[in-house]
Formats: structure tokens, C-alpha cells, sequence
């Protein structure tokens, strides 16, 4: 598998808003783009800190799978995320060494990347996604 790079690191928070104003004012990171992902139910802001990038996810909806995290276990870190070459066949090799996929095959996430997610439970308690930029 051709792992490159920590591509970005997810962290739920109930409000864009209020928590851009850490990253922000206090960090002094810099928002460079707001998205919403409506079949994530998510509204995602994205700050840029080296070749990584910080996630923020706020759900737009109680049932979707970021407000349901919440609701369990308050805001913080939701998942990592590393980029890939070849993400169909790291997800072959992922599923041949017993390793539970959610997404079986890639789907479009923000910034148009290819995704997919891995579960927690077969990767040490930490929801792990691969995205791979077909853009470039
Ligand atoms: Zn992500």
C-alpha cells in the first residue's frame, strides 16, 4: 500500500462558527474553504497547517453520522485521514488482510477526493479514512 501523507485530521465540533474562531484567532490557521457534504449530512471548514489539513465536521442533521457522534461523545476527534495512491487497490489489500471496510469501494468526498473508511473496530479504536486526489 503507498500511504503518502497524514492527508487531514477530522474533528467533530457542534459549531463552524464558534470553533473557527480557535482556529482562527487563537491558532492562526486560516479557513480556506467551507463545504457541505449533503449525503454526510456534514458541513466541513478546512484549514491548511503543511501538507495536512485540519477538518472541522458540524452535522446538519441530529441523524446523520456526525451528530449521532456527538451526541455520544461530544465534540473532539473523529478520524484520520491518509492520502494514497491507488486507493481501490489499497482497499483490496486492506480487505485481503481481514481489515473491515465501510466503503467497499471509493466515494466522492469534500474537495472531490476519492474516500473511503475503514472501521474503528479493526483498526485499534481510530475511524481511519483513505483519500486519494484523482485531480492532480
Ligand atoms: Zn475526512
Amino acid at each position: 500500500m503507498n500511504l503518502t501523507h497524514i492527508e487531514h485530521i477530522g474533528i467533530a465540533v457542534k459549531s463552524i462558527d464558534e470553533a473557527r474562531k480557535y482556529y482562527e484567532d487563537v491558532l492562526g490557521l486560516k479557513c480556506y474553504s467551507v463545504e457541505e457534504v449533503a449525503d454526510q449530512k456534514v458541513k466541513t471548514a478546512f484549514f491548511k497547517i503543511g501538507q495536512t489539513k485540519i477538518e472541522l465536521l458540524e452535522s446538519t442533521d441530529p441523524e446523520g453520522p456526525i451528530g449521532k457522534f456527538i451526541e455520544k461523545k461530544g465534540e473532539g476527534m473523529h478520524h484520520i485521514a491518509f492520502a494514497v495512491n491507488g486507493i481501490e487497490n489499497a482497499l483490496k489489500s486492506l480487505d485481503a488482510n481481514g481489515i473491515r471496510l465501510i466503503d467497499q469501494t471509493p466515494r466522492k468526498g469534500a474537495e472531490g477526493l476519492d474516500i473511503a473508511f475503514l472501521h474503528p473496530k479493526s483498526t485499534f479504536g481510530v475511524l481511519t479514512e483513505l483519500c486519494e486526489d484523482k485531480n492532480k
